[in-house]
């Protein structure tokens, strides 16, 4: 038995040695223990724990891999979209879609953006053009894209839509490090991406880090004011609405070792997602949304079913645990439900009644695979 497969579920569940978590970090962390702690004592040895080398570093070694002129290390992946769009250096509104957990409206909220809601594509759950092209109107200045669950949105499609009307195009690259469309990868394509590096993302920290990447020098310049203060130089304060919001030496030594794993982890991800698709392919109780290599990291693996709630409960019986990314919508949020009372968006309130993310980790063993496939398939 592997050291894990005694340790308790994350979710109350009580289950024996055959439950499937959702996710793991131990695994991640003990497979390489070593490496880790490799770099940990690097950062202790050179006694610089803020914007030191192994942040330069991870910082050029992240473009270069994104394939873009420029990332700056920030503290999060909202903090990224809301440097972000701060940077853009618009003004009115950020049309986003309303299925992708909300960082990107509070964001927008917190930069100083009126936030207006597009309904997203039936078999993605993405924006596509035509829906950014329906809800555009003169109010928007910036479209965020999600590359959600780990599948690039049509962005370059949206971004010539946008490049006609003036209008900038931020991706929120948080679920998609590494994926790729028509040889491009998530991040390259918009003005501006925000990335995450919550431990969970394909590429995680070990607490929270985040970064903005972009081909403009001066947006770039910006995201590196507004991350500090606003300083342009030291205690000279040149950009109002600064903050602190860097990365720690250590994530970044940390984030420049997981670098390593990524496009394995990725690989493994995708063929987990897939597996699910074809033991659950027979049945009609749940469809999974479509994991199409090559481009697609899987970050989650999500289903959708007229029987959530049933679905559920009978995967639990059978030990495997599931999540609901995301059970609320952005405009049924309590806090910004008022302003949103007429938006209608009818996918996206159909989506996510009905969408279920089932375990997606790199780490889950064959057997952990296999019951989940052996349970889909008699679904
Ligand atoms: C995780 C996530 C974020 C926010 O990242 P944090 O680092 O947790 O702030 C933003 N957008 C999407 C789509 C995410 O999944």
């Amino acid at each position: 038995m592997p050291w894990y497969a005694a340790a308790a579920p994350d979710d109350g569940f009580e289950a024996g040695v055959d439950s499937v978590p959702m996710n793991d970090l131990r695994r991640a962390v003990e497979f390489q223990a070593g490496s880790l702690r490799e770099a940990v004592e690097a950062v202790l040895r050179s006694g610089w724990f803020v914007q030191g080398p192994f942040h330069d570093e991870f910082e050029w070694t992240f473009a270069d891999f994104v394939g873009v002129d420029h990332c700056v290390g920030v503290a999060s992946g909202t903090s990224a979209l809301e440097l972000g769009l701060l940077a853009l250096g618009r003004d009115g509104a950020v049309l986003t879609a309303a299925n992708a957990g909300g960082y990107t409206m509070t964001a927008a909220a917190a930069a100083g953006y009126a936030v207006r809601f597009a309904d997203v594509d039936e078999s993605t759950l993405c924006l596509n053009k035509e829906s950014v092209e329906k809800a555009l109107d003169g109010s928007v200045s910036v479209v965020v894209v999600t590359h959600l669950y780990g599948r690039m949105a049509p962005v370059e499609e949206i971004v010539a839509l946008c490049d006609e009307r003036g209008v900038m195009v931020l991706e929120d690259c948080a679920q998609s490090v590494g994926a790729e469309r028509s040889g491009r990868k998530a991040g390259s394509v918009g003005h501006a991406a925000a990335f995450s590096f919550y431990p969970t993302k394909n590429l995680g920290a070990l607490g929270d880090a985040g970064a903005v990447v972009t081909n403009d020098a001066a947006v770039a310049d910006r995201v590196r004011r507004l991350r500090q203060y606003g300083w342009g130089a030291k205690y000279e304060i040149v950009e109002r609405r600064g903050g602190n919001s860097r990365l720690d030496e250590l994530q970044a030594a940390i984030l420049l070792r997981n670098m390593r794993g990524l496009e394995a982890g990725n690989a493994r991800r995708v063929q987990i997602a897939r597996l699910y698709s074809e033991a659950a392919a027979g049945s009609d109780r749940i469809r999974f949304l479509p994991v199409e290599p090559p481009g697609h990291v899987a970050h989650l693996a999500v289903g959708v079913s007229d029987d959530r709630d049933g679905v559920r409960e009978t995967l639990r019986s059978h030990g495997i645990m599931t999540d609901v990314h995301y059970p609320v919508p952005d405009h049924r949020q309590p806090a910004y439900a008022s302003e949103h009372a007429a938006t209608d968006l009818p996918v996206t309130e159909t989506a996510v009644h009905r969408v279920l993310s089932v375990p997606c980790f790199p780490e889950l063993t064959e057997t952990e695979v296999d019951l989940v496939c052996h349970a889909l398939s008699r679904l």
